[in-house]
């Protein structure tokens, strides 16, 4: 058990029955890349790209893009890195790309549609990313931000793949996204799950304001429920569904998720290493068997709850 355990504080992510759950990074710049990898980090499940963007009067260029690409894909040579496109509005706004002023910055244009109202700015980025991707070995993946529909899906990805990315995918951050899963990923390659938005929207909660945080808990079985719907379609087409908002970061949580179906976890790098012990202590049966303790609660306290004390009496 010893030797389990120390095998566990560096090797890959993986169930106590040896299923793998790879461990990848969220970064806001190629910065945090030698940090990351020290801590094991299998890859890299959500590259922000919002800091080449922001503080700045108008879009970097193709070759400026490319060259902070190249920096992180070189680090990450012969792994997988998600890259978002510019994430814009709302908690990121961004003067030149969404300068209208709206009532309720959450609910309007932003992300993918902010990109979509400024085409050349999201083909600058795609083909710088395509460029880098061409000339390093890392495994490049491509993701849309705040998409809510179908249509919107098949407007990234088509894209995305023609200006040369071969695997394109989309963030699940919205309920309407997580309840056509199934459709979503009969065309992207993938999804990825924002807990933080698919929170705040989920719950109607607005992610910044104090007053009502107590509603921000991933935890919450709405929200559960929901990933679920996602772990669901990823099963039944065959295709990978990671988690990149922060509930992956809390230990017992990224439990649940995996049991609600998710394939791979990404988290600031500081939390991998407590992570990736939680998950070497259970089994994907335990993980199911917790993810409905979770689901069949009514409240994210409850859930947590009972969660707890379940895990307590399995390990
Ligand atoms: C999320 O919403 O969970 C997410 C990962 O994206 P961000 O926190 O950058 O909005
Ligand atoms: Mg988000």
């Amino acid at each position: 058990e010893l030797k389990a355990a120390r095998r566990s504080a560096t090797g890959p992510g993986r169930l106590a029955d040896g299923t793998p759950i790879p461990l990848l990074a969220n970064l806001g710049s190629a910065d945090g890349a030698a940090d990351a990898l020290e801590k094991g980090a299998e890859g890299v499940g959500l590259f922000r790209t919002e800091f080449l963007f922001l503080d700045a009067a108008s879009a970097p260029s193709v070759e400026e893009q490319k060259a902070q690409y190249l920096r992180l894909l070189e680090a990450f040579a012969g792994k997988k890195v998600v890259v978002r496109a510019l994430d814009a509005g709302a908690d990121k706004p961004l003067s030149f790309l969404n300068d209208a002023p709206e009532e309720n910055p959450a609910l309007g244009l932003r992300g993918l549609r902010a990109l979509r109202a400024n085409e050349p700015i999201l083909r600058d980025q795609l083909t710088a990313l395509a460029q880098a991707d061409a000339e390093s070995d890392a495994e490049v993946w491509v993701m849309a931000p705040m998409v809510s529909t179908v249509e919107e899906t098949r407007y990234f990805t088509a894209l995305a793949r023609e200006v040369g990315l071969k695997t394109a995918g989309v963030m699940v951050e919205v309920p309407s996204s997580a309840l056509l899963a199934d459709r979503i990923l009969a065309d992207a390659d993938f999804a990825s799950i924002g807990t933080n938005d698919l929170t705040q929207y989920t719950l109607a909660a607005d992610r910044l304001l104090g007053s009502v945080a107590s509603f921000q808990d991933p935890w919450h079985p709405a929200v559960l429920k929901l990933v679920g719907e996602v772990g669901a379609a990823g099963h039944a087409t065959g295709k990978p569904v990671g988690i990149c908002g922060e509930a992956a970061a809390d230990p017992l949580l990224a439990v649940v998720l995996v049991g609600l179906g998710a394939t791979t976890l990404s988290m600031s790098p500081s939390a991998l290493a407590d992570v990736r012990a939680e998950l070497a202590r259970f089994t994907l049966d335990d993980a199911r068997r917790f993810a409905d303790l979770a689901l069949s609660a009514d409240s994210a306290v409850e859930a947590r709850a009972a969660v707890t004390a379940a895990a307590t009496a399995a390990a």
